[in-house]
Parts: structure tokens; sequence; C-alpha cells
């Protein structure tokens, strides 16, 4: 049912974890990770220059800082980077001594930092979900998760999507944007019964869920007042990761993929497995990536 949709390859750089794309509006480039090679890639959609930033530990994810450069949840704690001055600099490492490293993570409206970790085994319950204030303090928001995924808020900012990907279900929580206050957790989505795992996801102007599923071959809309499925992107591949609009006017649906643990057999069927995929012109505006405040 791929209907009006097409998936085109952006590039032909293959990443073992393919993840965490971010549009850079100034820059008309998208932003993407290979998580497992701690690498930040950059592609300029005019130019067509693409250049890689190594972190030298993964890099679970990035947003942008209002000063300019990035804020990351990173193998060791989180930090700042700067891909110019290919600097990375940790502020705070509150899972120390655990085998823990962060994964999927953004930014709010009011200039917060959210991110969740993850065991690096992929241990059950091994992992929580954190909010970085604008003073750099730090609360542990969610406990016990196993891979803290994607995250989105709605366009009032009122309410916060959460996938913690084993469990297939899309979480909302009231959210207090003046205090950053996460309450009444309950299900929206419910994904048990689909192919694949719910992985990262982006929201659009109509507030509706771009869900990546990994093993799954697709990303898919749904809508998270009814819970029903909307449209659907097929891909050529089994793993997608995660998804963010961008382009000149924020219609092109940018898609990340893995290649990690697949088999040879595997990856001869999927040869585009762990590339970059857009699909232009959705019709449908998605929302702007939110700064760090600090
Ligand atoms: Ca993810």
């Amino acid at each position: 049912m791929n209907g009006e949709f097409q998936p085109e390859i952006v590039l032909d750089h293959i990443c073992k974890l393919g993840e965490g794309p971010v549009w850079d509006a100034a820059g008309n480039s998208i932003l993407w990770l290979d998580i497992l090679q701690g690498e930040i890639h950059q592609f300029n959609i005019n130019t067509k220059q693409h250049s890689i930033f190594t972190a030298g530990e993964m890099v679970g994810c990035i947003a942008p800082r209002e000063q300019g450069g990035f804020v990351a949840g990173l193998e060791y704690g989180i930090g700042f980077i700067d891909t110019e001055k290919k600097e990375v600099k940790h502020f705070i490492h509150p899972e120390e001594g655990l085998n823990n490293r962060f994964n999927d993570g953004k930014a709010d409206a009011a200039g917060r930092f959210w991110t969740g970790s993850m065991s690096k085994t992929e241990e059950e319950n091994k992992g929580n979900f954190y909010m970085v204030d604008t003073d750099l303090s730090i609360h542990k928001k969610i406990e016990n998760v196993s891979i803290s995924n994607g995250l989105a808020w709605n366009t009032d900012n009122t309410i916060l999507y959460y996938i913690n990907t084993p469990i297939n279900y899309v979480f909302a929580f009231d959210f207090n944007m003046e205090t950053g206050e996460i309450n009444n957790q309950r299900v929206v989505v419910d994904l048990t019964h689909e192919k694949g795992f719910a992985d990262g996801m982006t929201i659009d102007e109509e507030g509706m869920l771009w869900i990546a599923f990994y093993d799954g071959w697709r990303v898919a809309r749904y809508n998270p007042v009814t819970g029903d499925l909307l449209q659907q992107i097929d891909l050529p591949v089994a793993n997608a990761t995660c998804c963010t609009f961008g382009g000149t006017d924020f219609t092109d649906l940018y898609i990340t993929t893995a290649s990690k643990g697949m088999s040879k057999e595997a990856l001869a069927q999927q040869p585009h497995a762990g590339k970059l995929f857009v699909v232009k012109n959705t019709g449908i505006k998605g929302t702007p990536a939110q700064k760090f405040k600090a």
C-alpha cells in the first residue's frame, strides 16, 4: 500500500546503525548518525557535499543548540559537540558504572533536552529516560525502560509521545511545558500485532505520528487520538530506525536505516540496508527540531 510514496536513496553511504536524522534548515543539510560508529553525518542537499564527524564513542542522538553546535546523548554520558572545532565536551554522566549508552533524544519547545538510555547488551529494563534542564541539571523522568526510543511533542506542547521499543506501544504523557513535568501515562497506539518494532518517530503539523519500524520494512503514519493507521511507506530494507521532515518546505521525509546484525544473505537481498532514504513531497508538513537553550 505504498500509494503515493516513493522512497529514494539520498546517497550510497551504508551505516551500521543509521539513526537520529535532524534537518538543518540554515545549512540546507540533513544530519544523521551512525550510532555504533560514533559518527555524525551531514549531507548538503544542494551541493551534495557529505561530511562525517567522528566522536570517538557511540552517539545515540543529537539536538541543535541555540548558540550553535549540538547537545548529544553519548556512550559515556551527555555532552556538547562542535563539529567545526571537532570538540566533544561531556558535562554529565548519570549512568557511570552501568553498561548503558544513550539512545534517542530531542529538545522540547522550552529548550530542555530529553534523552534516554539502554543496555549495550539490550538487557531489559536497564535504561532510564531523563530531562536535562537549561541550567544543565538532570532529572530522571522514567525508570526501568528497555530501549528508550522515539519521542515527540504535540504542537500545543501539552502531550509527550514516547516509545520504549520492545513494548510495542506508543505512550502519551500529559506534558507541562512550564515545569517539564510528565504525568498520566497511557497507551495511544497499540502496535503489538504489527510487524516489526516501533523505533524512532516524528510528528507532523497535523499532530500525526510517523513511526519507523525496525524489522518492519516501513514507516507508518498513525493518529494518536484514534490509534488508527493512516498511511504507510514501504521500504526495500527491513530495518527502518527513525525519520524526520526536512527540505525547503518541510514536506520531505528523511528515513534512516540499519545494516547491523544482518546475515550475508540478508545483506545481498537488501543492498540498500543502512542507507539514508527520502520521500520527497509527501504533501504533509513536519515540524522543525527544537534547540537546546544551554
Ligand atoms: Ca532508535
